[in-house]
């Protein structure tokens, strides 16, 4: 790109936590091309403060409102330029605006929906992290993209992966394929099996929150670090690239690949496997998904192969790893299911964060949940943000009658 053209203007959602901080780090390398616009957070002022200072965005939002009152009077004397907004309602103003070309999705969990949803209605070149925002609205949102002509670039290493393994012609807008069509027979989507791969059933009933957070591979927020724990994170990524790559749940063959080096493979009628591979770095998809369909440093480490020396691969275990048959079947119900696996799963992930469910308990509450309540079929916004609420006040209900205490 030459120094010339005009810098890609970027509304970063959730620009505190890991996903943020990586792409912070990735725009600071190339100055010239990226700029800024808008930064959010929840509550960290002290970090979102940092960032401010460093990127000196138009925008800063924080969703806490005494938290953006705080920041507001940090920034009054070196930054009275930025504009500091406090409130859910300004994630979307900041997803919306229309000087901005990319929307990073990074917040975590459902807060990130419409903001989200807002971008692709917008017509923005959409970098989503946030698959929570896809799994409650799969279908909403992907018209949304289509009807809006935004551009939708998965940052998920794996959806990454997958989407530069298929073929381009796979994602022309101007004609419709099958994956049949264009010669693909499934997605092998890997997982690294988190933390405790190699525990079995016994051992799995007295791991702690610190013990689920501890990735051997990769370092991400809480949230995500227990869905990987638990593997929920990978049923949520079946259910991410049903709707990203336009497929069904018997399309998508999970294989376990403890050193994740291979992020996710696309296999082919002729027999071919192709796959992309890398440093489990997520500056990696990050610059990918920037600079599409160019390509651009993003200062991760070379793959050094030799080093590795071996990649190895296994079947996984559904006993020990319930969530991933429970998204695999809330995804062939359809309808809100997802909504409310989503919902229920959020609110006993956080339980067992707090202290007040154990590991195993996470994938009864949501099994409890989703048995509790009745699936519709029909989606529009207001069903799922509904359907989300009441999903999570069963999920507490039942995690307040049966487990604690
Ligand atoms: P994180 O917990 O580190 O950061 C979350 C960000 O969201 C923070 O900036 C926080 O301020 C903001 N946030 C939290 N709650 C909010 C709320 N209620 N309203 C508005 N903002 C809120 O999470 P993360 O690991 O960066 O993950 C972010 C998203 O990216 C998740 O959806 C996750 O599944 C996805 N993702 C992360 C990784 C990774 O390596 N971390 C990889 C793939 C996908
Ligand atoms: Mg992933």
């Amino acid at each position: 790109m030459s120094t010339s053209t005009p810098a890609v203007k970027i509304t970063l959602l959730g620009s505190t936590g890991s996903i943020g901080v990586s792409t912070l780090d990735v725009v600071n390398q190339h100055p010239q091309q990226f700029e800024i616009t808008a930064l959010t957070a929840n509550t960290n002022v002290k970090k979102l403060l940092i960032q401010c200072q460093q990127f000196n965005p138009r925008y800063a939002v924080m969703v806490d409102v005494d938290a953006a009152e705080q920041l507001k009077k940090q920034l009054h004397q070196t930054h009275p330029d930025i504009i500091v907004l406090g409130g859910a309602e300004a994630l979307v103003q900041v997803a919306s605006l229309p000087e901005i070309d990319v929307v990073m999705a990074a917040i975590v969990g459902g807060a990130g929906l419409l903001p989200t949803l807002a971008a692709a209605q917008h017509g923005k070149r959409v970098l989503l992290a946030n698959k929570e925002a896809l799994v409650m609205s799969g279908q909403l949102f992907m018209q949304a993209v289509t009807e809006n002509q935004a551009e939708l670039l998965p940052i998920d290493s794996e959806h990454n992966a997958i989407f530069q393994c298929m073929p381009s012609v796979y994602f022309d807008k101007t004609q419709a394929h099958t994956l049949q069509q264009v010669g693909v027979t499934h997605i092998l989507l890997t997982a690294s099996g988190g933390p405790f791969r190699t525990y079995n059933l016994e051992q799995l009933q007295r791991v702690t929150p610190e013990q689920a957070c501890a990735h051997p591979n990769w370092q991400m927020g809480r949230k995500i670090s227990v869905d990987s724990a638990t593997m929920m994170n990978k049923g949520l990524e079946v259910i991410e690239a049903c709707w990203l790559f336009a497929t069904t749940p018997a399309k998508i063959e999970v294989v376990l690949h403890p050193q994740s080096v291979i992020h996710s493979m696309v296999a082919y009628t002729d027999g071919s496997v192709l796959a992309q591979l890398g440093n489990p770095d997520m500056r990696t998809p990050i610059a990918h998904a920037l600079a599409y369909p160019q390509r651009m440093s993003s200062g991760v480490t070379p793959l050094d192969l030799v080093k590795i020396g071996r990649l190895d691969f296994e079947a996984v275990d559904l006993t020990k790893f319930p969530c991933l048959r429970l998204a695999y079947e809330a995804m062939q119900v359809g309808g809100t299911a997802t909504v409310i696996l989503n919902a229920a799963n959020e609110i006993a992930v956080q339980a067992f964060l707090d202290k007040q469910l154990r590991f195993v308990e996470i994938a009864a509450v949501i099994e409890a949940t989703l048995a509790a309540m009745t699936q519709h079929e029909f989606i529009d916004l207001n069903t799922i943000l509904a359907e989300d609420a009441l999903a999570r006040q069963t999920a507490r209900d039942i995690i307040a009658t049966n487990y604690r205490g």
